[in-house]
């Protein structure tokens, strides 16, 4: 394959580079991910509350590439929370993405007032143990929930997805990872392309390299040790976005960027983000 794995704190390979559909609608999701699929990629991130694992499961299974090659990760929505919930929310998912397991299953939000993660994440074990998830994490976890997590539950997180770009560099969440053997992957890694893409350092350093913007961004998190998930629908820029294994940042580009930080985040502060 062309975009190379990171071992999870199971054994298990994980791409270190995938392909995201958040805000892509059904049918849509199933070209993209075709797509996505044909160019090379492996791993496919989607979520419950995308309403797209229905074209996603089509694409996966028109795709022809065998199910072993493949990397499927979804997410429990919020509203599923607790545990027979969860168990329920997870039939609902395989069924629509059609498949008998998932690769990683995560919770969406740790929703830290509600209260209910604990019990959530007893139903991943579960799931895990009956081998319908390969891996189970979390997503949008900050260290006080991991922490309390792995107190009260037996399978650390292979994985966080959390918000992660130059512009929110997560130093204090990827070095609590480190610490637990927890795989650090990023959301929004190219800042949503807002912005993030026509900042003058990044511009130059692309430029540079005889390169876009968005491949320095990805290449930036990859010499990290962080897995991505850029999301397109645009064929070129799906094709762009994976041909980033032949080239590297020298270490003076890679402070460039690391001086980038501003803790600034797009979405939503997960201490505070209930939305059900
Ligand atoms: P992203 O950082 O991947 O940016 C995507 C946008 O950047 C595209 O819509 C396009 O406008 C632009 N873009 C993409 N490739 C480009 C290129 N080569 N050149 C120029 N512009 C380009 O943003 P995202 O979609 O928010 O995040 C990626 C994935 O992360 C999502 O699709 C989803 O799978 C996941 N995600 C998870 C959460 C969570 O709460 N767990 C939240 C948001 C996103």
């Amino acid at each position: 394959s062309k975009v190379p794995p990171i071992i999870l704190n199971n054994g298990i390979e994980m791409p270190q580079l995938g392909f995201g559909v958040w805000q892509v609608p059904d049918d849509e999701a199933e070209r993209a991910v075709a797509t996505a699929l044909e160019a090379g990629y492996r791993s496919i991130d989607t979520a419950a509350v995308y309403e797209n694992e229905t074209g996603t499961g089509k694409a996966i299974a028109a795709s022809g590439v065998a199910r072993e090659e493949l990397f499927v990760t979804t997410k429990l929505w919020n509203s599923a929370q607790g545990y027979d919930s969860t168990l329920q929310a997870f039939d609902e998912s395989l069924g629509k993405l059609g498949l008998d397991y998932v690769d990683l299953y995560l919770i969406h939000w740790p929703m830290p007032d509600k209260g209910t993660y604990i019990d959530t994440y007893k139903a991943f074990e579960k799931i895990l143990a009956d081998g319908r998830a390969k891996s189970i994490g979390v997503s949008n976890f900050l260290p006080e929930h991991l922490e309390r997590l792995i107190d009260a539950t037996s399978v650390i997180p292979a994985v966080n997805q959390i918000e992660l770009h130059p512009h929110l560099q997560q130093r204090a969440s990827r070095e609590y990872h480190a610490e637990q053997g927890i795989a650090t992957e990023a959301w929004s890694p190219l800042g949503q392309g807002k912005g993030l893409l026509e900042v003058p350092a990044i511009v130059a350093i692309a430029q540079k390299h005889g390169r876009s913007p968005a491949q320095v961004v990805l290449r930036w998190h990859l010499q990290l040790g962080n897995v991505v998930i850029p999301k397109s629908v645009t064929p070129s820029r799906i094709e762009e976005n994976i041909t980033v294994f032949d080239f590297e940042l020298d270490p003076e580009d890679m402070a460039a960027i690391s001086a980038l930080n501003e803790d600034r985040r797009i979405g939503p502060d997960p201490a505070d983000f209930h939305v059900a």
